[in-house]
């Protein structure tokens, strides 16, 4: 089954992980879209659906490695699907590593999973070390594709959402009178709120707006 981009993106909305309205980010400016990094994997078996169609594009994975935190349960999900290993990066003293004893062969086939990626700082960083490990890059696969400008390794994407936001006296929403919108805004208020906006690379932070 193939997974068009169109649904994708109606799934991401339907479960309230891509928000579309008036939002106030917290450098100020304003945007008509929001994305809830953590909630783009909160159900598996949509998860195994986005994973089985990025395992789909890369036949022969052996293994696929992951940026820690935000995209551990997608590459877990798309080593299901391809049948091969699953292994996760992390940051330490500011450097991607693989720690706990994971490890990558030479010229092993590895496919990059990251959840979303915005400046592909982590993407980009991980891809290096793949290389270093004298393994083959197979590909760099993100669910959700926000950047701005074209990176320098292999990007492919699920979703491309469109980051767009404008200074608050250019905002045409604002201009057309349109009241904002906070996301989740029953479970997410005041502390919680900023400090899931504050952790996330790929979501656009949100303030609480009041009222
Ligand atoms: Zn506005």
């Amino acid at each position: 089954m193939t997974l068009t981009p169109e649904r994708a993106r109606g799934l991401l909305e339907e479960r309230r992980a891509i928000l579309s309205g008036h939002f106030e980010l917290t450098s100020g400016r304003h945007s008509d879209i929001y994305v809830q990094k953590a909630r783009l994997l909160e159900y598996p078996e949509t998860a195994m659906e986005f994973a089985g169609e990025i395992a789909s594009w890369y036949p022969d994975v052996e293994v696929v490695v992951a940026p820690a935190v935000g995209a551990i349960s997608l590459g877990f999900a798309v080593a299901l699907a391809a049948g091969a290993r699953a292994i996760f990066a992390e940051r330490t003293d500011g450097r991607m590593e693989l720690r706990r004893g994971f490890a990558l062969e030479p010229g092993e086939r590895a496919l990059l999973v990251e959840d979303i990626v915005t400046t592909g700082g982590s993407a980009r960083e991980v891809h290096e070390l793949i290389r270093s490990a004298g393994a083959e890059v197979a590909g760099v696969a993100a669910l959700v594709d926000r950047t701005t400008t074209p990176l320098d390794i292999p990007l492919r994407a699920v979703v491309r959402v469109e980051a767009v936001s404008w200074e608050p006296a250019a905002c045409p929403l604002c201009a057309r009178g349109v009241p904002f919108d906070t996301p989740g805004s029953r479970l997410l208020r005041g502390s919680a709120l900023s400090s899931e906006a504050s952790s996330n690379e790929g979501a656009a932070g949100v303030r609480p707006w009041p009222g």
